[in-house]
C-alpha cells in the first residue's frame, strides 16, 4: 500500500491517501496536546503506544460485532483505515463523573453513573466543541434521528465491551470519547480509541493511567502510557530504564504492542 498526499492533520494524527480511494492511512504522530492546544509537546514512541491501543481494541470490537474503519496496521505508528465521511460529533460516555462534567455541573468526582451517561459535543475546534443536544443535532443536519439512535445503541456497546475487557486487568473505564462516520449507509466508528481519548483509573489505588497525567502534571507521562499500553494489551512492557541491545529494536517495548494488533490481511 502506497501512502499519498497528506489530507488532514490534527493536533495527534495525520491522514493520509493511499493508492485506492476507499483506503487512508492513519499515523499516531508523538504530538500530545491537552487544553484545546494550550499545552503541547512530543513525547517519544507516544504515537506507538496509541496506535497499538487503538489497533488492539478495534479488533476487539470487530471481533465482537462493532463496525471499525479498522483494516490493518502497517509499522508501529500507521494504521490502514477504511475512508469514511466523518460526522462532526464528539459522542462521551461517562461511567464515573470525572474531568468537564465535575467543573460545569454538581457532581462529585469519583461517583458512579449508572445508567452511564452519554455527553454530545459539536466537533468544531473554532468553538471550542460545544456540547449539543439531540434537536440541535438534527435541526444542524449533522445526524438524523436513525442515526442518532444508532450512533447512541453502539457507543453503549462499546462501553460494555470495553469496561468488562479492562476490569479484568484492573483498570476502570472513567469516561471516553469517541467518533463515528458513514461509508455509504453505514456507521463505522472512526478516530482513535486510546489513553489520549480515554479516562481510566486503576481499580485498586484510583490513580489516572491516561492524558489526565499530562494534562495536570501528575508523573511520568511516557512511563503511565508504556506500562498501561501494555497492561491493556496484555503484554510485558519494556522494564523503565531498560538498554536496547543494537538491533533488537523489534523485539522490545512497543514492537510487542505491534504484536499484540498484529497486522491482518482479513477484510471486513
Ligand atoms: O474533558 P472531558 O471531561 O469532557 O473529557 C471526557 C473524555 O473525553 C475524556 O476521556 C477525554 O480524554 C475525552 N476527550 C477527548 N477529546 C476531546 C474532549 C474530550 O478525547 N476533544
Amino acid at each position: 500500500m502506497n501512502q499519498g498526499k497528506l489530507l488532514y492533520a490534527g493536533k495527534a494524527k495525520s491522514v493520509y491517501r493511499t493508492d485506492t480511494k476507499e483506503t487512508l492511512i492513519v499515523e499516531f504522530r508523538d504530538d500530545i496536546t491537552a487544553f484545546d492546544g494550550g499545552k503541547k509537546d512530543t513525547l517519544k514512541n507516544k504515537g506507538s503506544y496509541n496506535a497499538g491501543v487503538s489497533a488492539f481494541f478495534f479488533e476487539y470490537l470487530e471481533k465482537h460485532g462493532v463496525k471499525t474503519h479498522y483494516l490493518q496496521m502497517l509499522d508501529n505508528n500507521r494504521m490502514a483505515v477504511r475512508t469514511l465521511s466523518m460526522i462532526p460529533l464528539e459522542v462521551i460516555v461517562r461511567n464515573i463523573a470525572a474531568g468537564s462534567i465535575v467543573r460545569n455541573y454538581p457532581f462529585k468526582e469519583g461517583v458512579k453513573l449508572d445508567p452511564p451517561v452519554i455527553v454530545i459535543d459539536f466537533k468544531d475546534d473554532s468553538r471550542h466543541d460545544p456540547m449539543l443536544n439531540d434537536d440541535l443535532i438534527i435541526a444542524l443536519n449533522l445526524a438524523t434521528p436513525q442515526e442518532l439512535k444508532k450512533i447512541k445503541k453502539i457507543s453503549l456497546e462499546i462501553n460494555r465491551l470495553l469496561s468488562a475487557l479492562l476490569a479484568k486487568q484492573g483498570i476502570l473505564l472513567v469516561d471516553f470519547k469517541i467518533e463515528f462516520g458513514r461509508q455509504g449507509t453505514t456507521i463505522r466508528l472512526g478516530d482513535e480509541i486510546s489513553m489520549d481519548s480515554m479516562r481510566l483509573w486503576d481499580t485498586k489505588t484510583r490513580e489516572s493511567l491516561d492524558k489526565d497525567v499530562y494534562r495536570f502534571n501528575k508523573g511520568d507521562v511516557m512511563a503511565t502510557y508504556n506500562s498501561v499500553a501494555h497492561r491493556i494489551t496484555g503484554t510485558a512492557a519494556r522494564p523503565a530504564g531498560a538498554k536496547k541491545k543494537p538491533g533488537a529494536e523489534e523485539k522490545e517495548g512497543h514492537g510487542s504492542l505491534r504484536q499484540a494488533a498484529k497486522p491482518t490481511a482479513k477484510k471486513r
